[in-house]
């Protein structure tokens, strides 16, 4: 084998582009002493029983074919869950795989022709959103969030190329109203917005009610939190065909099999399966209310959240101090360096057991 130096020196196969590459940094997959598991917001709960059956039916001979490259059967679970026609939706794996593509597939790289208009984001959100726009090479702005970390409409409305939301925001819980979306696409009907629903199950209301009236919206979703799929690997858009025909067009010019056979079959059993899913988000919703109340009445600052998370800031503590104290005692939740929001941490809702346990660690260290 190689010594570690002469690996190291394999970097000069790098290109200049993977050098300069800054990628995303997911939340850790810890193998050592944690005993609940609160940093990526993945679902406390198994998925529904009907996954689990239409997996353990699965032909092992199957396996030796390709899966569908239309996915059409999921894709008309899904059409079917929502409403809407087939042609309107896009699945693929993951919803990051998704985003990437509607990157991809929608905004002028910098250079290509005359003042390519930015896409813009708020300056706390999914870090996903720059890592793309660096990685395909846009020219991207930021819009800071307000005082209170709500997204300042008006100034989305200005000029851009192009906006990218997550709603309910990530990692605030903080979501915008629909007549909110509705007013920012009808600013400029030649603008696409995205908008990333990754958790709009533990909110009021999606923006899909919108697509009929905007042919501008993209909404992206996924399986990984709502319905307790992250390790499944599937994410999905839902707009207007032509918008869905070129996030084909880019997949396609890609990996044709994006979605493979497993998740195409345990993805449509989950979107039949409406009497788990209606109950795992209520009793989370729940908790994440409960949870709330218990941090306010020990003085945190805790956001107002439609996520399967909470943002608070601990009371006399830095949120890095707290994130330490949390980790020591077995508890893993997620801190950011941004100078804005290091305050605060990141607690993903776990079971009710979990959230007890969670408060019963934080009035030991509060003492
Ligand atoms: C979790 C998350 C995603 C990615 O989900 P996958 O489908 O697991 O890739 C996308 N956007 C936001 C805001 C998220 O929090």
């Amino acid at each position: 084998m190689n010594s570690k130096d002469d690996s190291q020196s394999a970097r000069r196969f790098w290109n200049s582009k993977t050098k300069a590459l800054i990628p995303y940094v997911p939340g850790e997959q810890p193998r050592d002493r944690i005993r609940i598991k609160l940093n990526t917001n993945e679902n406390p709960y198994a998925p529904a029983p009907e996954v689990m059956s239409a997996l353990a039916e699965i032909n092992s001979a199957e396996l030796r074919l390709y899966p569908d490259p239309g996915s059409l059967e999921l894709r008309q679970a899904i059409s079917a869950y929502f409403g809407c026609k087939t042609d309107e939706v896009f699945v693929g794996n993951g919803s990051d795989e998704v985003l990437a593509m509607a990157f991809q597939a929608f905004f002028e790289p910098t250079g290509s022709g005359p003042a390519v208009q930015a896409i813009t984001f708020p300056d706390v959100t999914y870090s996903f959103y720059l890592v793309y726009a660096r990685y395909y090479n846009l020219n991207w702005r930021t819009i800071p969030l307000d005082e209170n970390f709500q997204v300042p409409l008006s100034a989305f409305a200005s000029p851009s190329g192009g906006i990218i939301l997550a709603n309910p925001n990530a990692p605030t819980g903080i979501a915008l109203s629909l007549d909110a979306i509705a007013w920012l696409a009808g600013q400029d009907r030649n603008r696409l917005i995205i908008v990333d629903e990754a958790y709009v199950d533990f909110a009021e209301a999606s923006a899909v009610a919108l697509l009929g009236e905007y042919d501008n919206l993209l909404i992206i979703q996924t399986l990984s939190k709502s319905r307790a799929l992250a390790g499944l690997r599937l994410g999905y858009a839902l707009g207007a065909p032509a918008l869905i025909e070129a996030l084909e067009r880019v997949r396609d010019s890609f990996n044709s099999y994006t979605v493979d056979r497993l998740a195409q079959t345990a993805g449509k059993a989950a979107f039949e399966a409406s009497a788990w899913f209606e109950q795992s988000r209520r009793r989370i919703i729940a908790s994440r209310e409960k949870l709330a109340d218990e941090l306010r009445e020990r003085h945190f600052t805790v956001l107002p959240s439609s996520a399967n998370f909470l943002f608070v800031s601990p009371p006399g503590r830095s949120g890095l101090d707290f994130y330490r104290g949390l980790r020591q005692a077995g508890i893993l939740v997620r801190h950011f360096k941004q100078s804005r929001v290091d305050a605060y941490v990141r607690i993903s809702i776990g079971t009710e057991d979990d959230m007890d346990t969670l408060v019963r660690v934080i009035d030991e260290m509060l003492l």
